[in-house]
């Protein structure tokens, strides 16, 4: 079984529904693309899988484990890390601190983000907030990796950043997808998104209407897609 299985997914907010079938997998060390044009439910899909927006039917599996009736702490603790759309940091928190209160065991800690990320080595003693945007979101990634996920999920996280900063961010997904590190990612940078990802899931109105690999996404289809 897939390390993340996602079938007949529908989502509602209140009576509007948003999600209506999605399937969506992904195996132990891929790197799976969300993609679809603004509004066709790939952020709600993300806040289904942590239920911030609870399924209404359809079926989650995580790790083997039916996730769709659990808490969001429950199912983070299985092994997802998120990095949210906007980036969420503790502002009044140093770097270093915001890293160590996300650490749990396994690959990576202090020592290997700040080797990840020496824009933030440098400003480890510094409050979040002080920080870019674009460093803000290197540490919301580097929070994330420090919980050791088996699943990171990247939601829109090189968007509206300055191109050398997006720079360093798609290096480090190309380095953690070379060691093996499972992804979702949703991004509109298809130029950088489409060689770092192994296979590619397009919503449109909440229903998952395309499935394959990136060099089969032709121009046509991403311009039917994904075009504006
Ligand atoms: P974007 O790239 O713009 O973030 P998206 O593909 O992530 O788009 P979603 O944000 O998941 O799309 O939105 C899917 C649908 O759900 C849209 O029709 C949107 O209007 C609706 N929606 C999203 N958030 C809410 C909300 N808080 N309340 C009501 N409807 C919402």
């Amino acid at each position: 079984m897939s390390l993340l299985e996602i079938a007949g997914l529908e989502t509602f907010y209140g009576a509007s529904q948003a999600l209506f079938s999605v399937e969506l997998d992904v195996a132990e060390g891929e790197v799976v693309a969300l993609m679809g044009r603004n509004g066709m439910g790939k952020t709600t899909t993300i806040r289904s899988i942590l239920a911030l927006n609870p399924a209404r039917s359809g079926t989650i599996h995580f790790a083997g484990r039916e996730t769709q009736a659990m808490r969001p702490h429950r199912i983070a603790r299985l092994g997802i890390g998120l990095v949210p759309e906007g980036r969420r940091c503790f502002p009044n928190l140093t770097v270093a601190e915001n890293l160590s209160a996300a650490a749990r065991p396994g690959r990576w800690s202090l020592a290997e983000i700040n080797g990840l990320f020496p824009r933030l080595a440098e400003r480890r003693d510094q409050m979040a907030r002080t920080l870019s945007g674009g460093e803000q979101q290197m540490l919301a990634i580097g929070r994330a990796l420090m919980t050791n996920p088996r699943l990171l999920i990247l939601d829109e996280a090189t968007e509206g950043l300055a191109p050398v900063i997006r720079h360093d961010i798609w290096t480090v997904i190309r380095t953690l997808k070379a060691e093996g590190q499972s992804i979702l990612i949703v991004d509109k940078t298809l130029a950088e998104l489409l060689p770092s990802t192994d296979r590619c899931f397009v919503l449109e109105k909440g229903t998952t209407v395309w499935t394959g690999r990136p060099a089969d996404l032709t121009p046509e289809l991403q311009d039917r897609y994904l075009g504006v």
